[in-house]
């Protein structure tokens, strides 16, 4: 059913006729239910050009500033109107200011506020490029969150139309708050959700791990912005990692700061009409890290837990974490990982079954809860493509790691949650550790010498003093 009544014709009126789409009319006028969106463009095109038809001639003198229609006329009949860097927008007016029935969603005028978010690109047909990417991501995934950021000067647009709409509203004693307005996001959200998990299979999960990322630009009004950071400098201050000062944040920011009729003087109410649609930047998927966790058994006196590596050059050829992340890297097709263990031991020590019970670090097994010989550890496997394994595959791939290497076994093998990581983390902080140590000198040990021995408290301070023999040849000092 059409949502637009009589009450909202004057204001679909005016918006329409200035260049603004079927669904920002909407939006606009509070349509808050999502059916009415969900339409093709065409078909709401052609509702609210029947809507309209009976008041066209008076709308076309009521407006307070008409878009330069006969200007873009003239550009097309120059042949100089390739709006679009790709060429896949074209703009058609006819004579009277109406638009042409359009054939396909690429025929139409591009929006002046949503500048074709909420037109061809809430359409089937770009979901389904959308989708065709995904897809050929690689990426497992029984769920999906969809996330979209739109060229910031969109709000300067919404903000632009807002007043207008409002001045327009004001003139019938009514008012228009800016909640009133159906945010573009939550419309562009209302139609394309439905799209992608049809398309997908899957339902859209606000909790998902696999992030599906659409990134718009609009180069052509990219100035949209800068009036603002000349009227209130103070909302717009260079950030690290941003290209530009004019983030969605600051220009929001400044938007609710600026004086209504600064913002009049500065940027056309309605805003102009734009001659291409919005780019796609970047379409991103990205999956969560997931974790998996077990107990590990070292058995040789050359293997660091981590890579050796001093100076940019390479002391040892391997370590306990490249043995086994490298297996899980290739298995769950991941970007990186970061390896954590439950302490560590030096090089030169070896962990072993017997001797790891009696330390704390036996404490806390992941599977069982019981103590079971071997230090804990973690790895965060970062984006990865698979992340659903049945227990025989983590089974085999456990087999697999203790195959390729006798330095090192491993067991209980298992993906958990970041919360268990926590808990071994937690766990950590929480130990004591007695070392006991022999120590062989060629002069006489004096009560001195003892009391120095007896001084050393802190970790770092036997760390140290661990290092610094370590890297004098001849010298040891067995912890
Ligand atoms: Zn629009």
């Amino acid at each position: 059913m059409f949502p637009l009544t009589e009450e909202n014709k004057h204001v679909a009126q005016l918006l329409f006729g200035t260049g603004t789409c079927p669904r920002c009319i909407f939006r606009f006028c509070g349509v808050d239910f999502h059916a009415p969106y969900k339409h093709s463009y065409e078909e709401l095109l052609n509702d609210i050009q029947k809507f309209l038809k009976a008041e066209k001639d008076e709308l076309i003198l009521e407006v307070p500033n008409p878009p330069l229609k006969k200007i873009r006329l003239q550009e097309l009949e120059d042949g100089i109107d390739n709006p679009s860097q790709n060429g896949e927008n074209k703009i058609s007016v006819i004579e009277d200011g109406s638009i042409a029935s359009p054939n396909s969603n690429l025929n139409v005028n591009v929006c002046n506020v949503c500048l074709g978010i909420l037109q061809e690109f809430c359409e089937k047909e770009f979901i389904k490029k959308v989708c065709q990417k995904v897809e050929a991501s690689g990426f497992e995934f029984t769920n999906l969150v969809f996330s979209v950021s739109f060229p910031p000067q969109l709000s300067v647009r919404e903000h632009a139309a807002w007043l207008l709409v409002k001045q327009e509203m004001g003139k019938q004693s009514l008012s228009l708050g800016r909640n009133d307005i159906v945010q573009l996001k939550e419309a562009y959200k209302w139609i394309t959700y439905p799209l992608f998990s049809e398309e997908l299979g899957v339902p859209i999960d606000g909790k998902s791990l696999f992030e599906v990322s659409v990134v718009f630009a609009h180069p052509e009004t990219v100035g949209d912005c800068h009036f603002l950071g000349k009227i209130l400098p103070d909302c717009f201050k260079p950030a690290k990692n941003k290209q530009s000062v004019f983030t969605r944040m600051a220009v929001m920011k400044a938007l609710n700061k600026i004086k209504e009729e600064d913002f009049r003087k500065q940027f056309p109410c309605p805003p102009n009409s734009p001659k291409a649609v919005c780019t796609v930047l970047e379409i991103e998927c990205a999956h969560g890290a997931v974790f998996v966790a077990g107990r590990y058994n070292k058995y040789s006196r050359n293997l660091p837990q981590t890579p050796w590596i001093i100076d940019g050059e390479r002391k040892l050829e391997s370590s306990v974490e490249e043995l086994i992340s490298d297996h899980l890297l290739t298995v769950f097709k991941a970007e990186s990982f970061n390896f954590s263990s439950s302490g560590r031991e030096d090089v030169d020590v070896r962990t072993l079954g017997n001797a790891q019970m009696l330390t704390p670090s036996t404490r806390f097994c992941f599977m069982t809860g019981c103590v079971l010989p071997g230090r804990p550890f973690a790895i965060e496997l970062v984006n990865p493509h698979r992340v659903h394994f049945t227990s025989q595959e983590i089974k085999e791939l456990q087999q697999k790691i203790n195959k390729s290497s006798n330095k090192i076994q491993v067991r209980d093998l298992q993906l958990v949650s970041r919360e268990a990581i926590g808990h071994m983390k937690e766990g950590e902080e929480e130990k004591t550790k007695t070392y006991s140590a022999l120590i062989w000198t060629n002069k006489v040990i004096q009560k001195k010498d003892i009391e120095f021995l007896n001084d050393i408290k802190t970790p770092a301070t036997l760390k140290s003093l661990y290092m610094e023999t370590l890297g004098e040849p001849g010298q040891t000092l067995a912890l």
